[in-house]
């Protein structure tokens, strides 16, 4: 939709503003308003430089997407219509529960294994668990191939499903390799394209899904909502939305909690959201009411970082992590509050 910036654009205007719609295969609707005319273009608008050049021109005050820039991701999409079950867990029908360390400590591998018993016991139905970490300072513990081995141990006693986070192809290589379920982006990482495409690329013949998180520094859902397209134009459509906070941090909380971006991106896509209340709060007093918060959103569920003893683990878990009997507590108001609210729909 073009807005001009006088009240109409003269003939040699719309000459030059045909032939470019034109060149792009669409064709362009004057709609005659009292005062105004504005000018729709129909056929399939979503050419980027179709739109760079009509906002170049100096006489168009505004050019306005109607069809949003995510084909596959959209509401509209033909995708919306497939039913998604995660490790036998039908998303949608039920809220999902992820949660684990924030970072397996291979020093201390006995804890993640208590860890993974304690989590699935309290009703998690995914173990989550740090191997390779994205640290702000290069001189703290960056992960170790190691922890992976120790997610499997625990995933084939617990036979929870595992979430792991990559981020270069090495990393993505070896989790594919150990079949983990889903393989998460972190917020360093939500814009990092070329990551997005391999991740997509690499995991589409496999089963494995992708936990896409939210940019500390996206302000947009559309641009959230970008990214994830790579990962399903590449051929992996099981996609996690999830938000975890942005910056500039709250006073007193570790970033800004944006658990309410749920429900605007619900509105826009049929992929599933799955927030991070330990990320977006940073502190473990704060996660319950920011996990009820996302529920009542509308989130298909959470991840959250739990520990059987949260001041022995390593990463974020001394502040972050909840005691396994805070995580069963919460997944049980989470569970009552989520069927609530559908029941009363
Ligand atoms: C994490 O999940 O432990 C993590 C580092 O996440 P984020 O990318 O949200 O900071
Ligand atoms: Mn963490």
């Amino acid at each position: 939709m073009i807005i001009p910036k006088e009240n109409r654009l003269t003939e040699s205007q719309l000459r030059e503003i045909c032939d470019i719609v034109e060149s792009f295969g669409c064709r362009v609707q004057e709609i005659v308003g009292a005062h105004r005319n504005i000018y729709a273009i129909l056929g399939d608008e979503r050419h980027e430089l179709m739109f760079t050049r009509l906002i170049g021109l100096t006489y168009v005050d505004r050019v306005d997407h109607i069809e949003s820039s995510y084909r596959l991701l959209d509401r509209e999409s033909e995708l919306a219509k497939q039913r998604l079950v995660l490790g036998g867990n039908a998303l949608g029908e039920a809220p999902l529960f992820i949660a684990g360390p924030c970072t397996v400590d291979p020093e201390n591998p006995e804890l993640t294994i208590e860890t993974a018993h304690a989590v699935k016991e309290a009703g998690a139905q995914l173990l989550r668990g740090g191997v390779w970490k994205p640290r702000t300072m290069p001189y703290s513990y960056q992960g170790n191939p190691e922890a992976l081995n120790i997610l499997l141990k625990a995933r084939e006693q617990t036979g929870l499903p595992l979430v792991v986070e990559v981020m270069d192809e090495r990393q993505l290589e070896a989790a594919l390799e150990a079949k983990v379920e889903v393989l998460q982006i972190g917020t360093r990482n939500a814009l990092n394209y070329s990551l997005l495409k391999a991740v997509g690329r690499l995991s589409a013949p496999t089963e494995s899904w992708v936990l896409l998180k939210r940019g500390r520094h996206i302000a947009e859902p559309d641009e959230f909502l970008s990214a994830a397209e790579y990962l399903a134009a590449e051929g992996n459509p099981r996609i996690l939305l999830c938000p975890r906070g942005t910056m500039p941090k709250l006073d007193g909380y570790r970033n800004h909690p944006d658990e309410s971006i749920t429900q605007l991106l619900k509105e826009k896509t049929w992929a599933p959201v799955i927030c991070d209340p330990s990320h977006s709060t940073g502190r473990a007093i704060y996660v319950p009411a920011a996990a009820l918060a996302a529920i009542a959103y509308g989130a298909d569920g959470l991840v959250i970082e739990a520990n059987a003893e949260p001041l022995k683990g390593i990463g974020d878990d001394p502040k972050q992590a909840l005691t396994p009997e805070s995580l069963g507590k919460l997944i049980r108001q989470s569970k009552a509050l989520w069927h609530l609210l559908k029941n009363e729909e």
